[in-house]
């Protein structure tokens, strides 16, 4: 099964998708993590984005199809992905779509995750994240607070903030959403396999609610 995370930054779909990935047993894979462990490691690929991750701005569609295609032909992913930050752009959708027509595949699922802007800025603000490269959970100072200040409650590790996480930066960020990414939601709809969810705080529904639901429904 291929499941896509659609949203803006903020909107929680690293949690959904974290969640459907236990629960499903179906490896996620991140673009965003990808491009951030380049960028610790100091690889040709961490330098050549390292700049474009600082400002907020979108990684060239050239680049970045490499990369996750290159993700996409390793033998874990063979039965199945949830793909988290990809596509971001109507050219990676069609990119993506002819990549996994080439071997009778597509994507079976578009989660579209939608919040109200000023809670996004809320939500990254206070957002902080396991540093441990194998755990990655998301803790939020307001909403999902650690037990014990600056530790991940699930294996101990310090909780880092992300370099792109502040105000600046996220106005960047969600104009390049509302300019580039919104667009492909029309994009699966028109394919018939869009899920979207409302995710607020003013209705009570969070990342971990419609992961919930999704679960119900996928398991039937
Ligand atoms: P978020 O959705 O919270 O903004 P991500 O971790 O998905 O964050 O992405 C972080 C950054 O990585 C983006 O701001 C962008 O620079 C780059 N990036 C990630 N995925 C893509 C993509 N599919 N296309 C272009 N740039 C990307
Ligand atoms: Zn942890």
């Amino acid at each position: 099964m291929i499941i896509i995370m659609l949203g803006a930054p903020g909107t929680g779909k690293g949690t959904v998708a974290a969640i459907l990935s236990k629960e499903l047993q179906i490896p996620a894979v991140s673009s965003g993590d990808i491009f951030r462990k380049a960028i610790q490691e100091k690889t040709e690929l961490g330098k050549e984005v390292a700049e474009i991750l600082e400002k907020g701005t979108l990684v060239p569609d050239e680049l970045t199809i490499k990369v996750i295609e290159a993700r996409l032909n390793e033998p874990d992913l063979a039965d199945g992905v949830i793909l988290d930050g990809f596509p971001r752009t109507i050219a990676q959708a069609e990119e993506l779509e002819s990549f996994l027509g080439k071997q009778q595949k597509q994507v079976n699922m578009a989660i579209n995750l939608e919040t109200p802007k000023e809670e996004l800025i809320e939500r990254v603000i206070n957002r902080r994240i396991c540093s441990n490269s194998d755990c990655k959970t998301v803790f939020n100072l307001k909403l999902a607070p650690p037990k014990i200040d600056g530790v991940c409650d699930k294996c101990g590790s310090p909780l880092i903030q992300r370099k792109d996480d502040n105000e600046e930066v996220m106005s960047n960020r969600l104009d390049a959403y509302f300019k580039e990414t919104a667009p492909i939601v029309d994009f699966y709809k028109d394919r018939g396999v869009l899920e979207s969810f409302e995710v607020s705080e003013k209705i009570g529904r969070m990342g971990t609610d419609v992961a919930s639901e999704l679960i119900e429904k996928i398991r039937g």
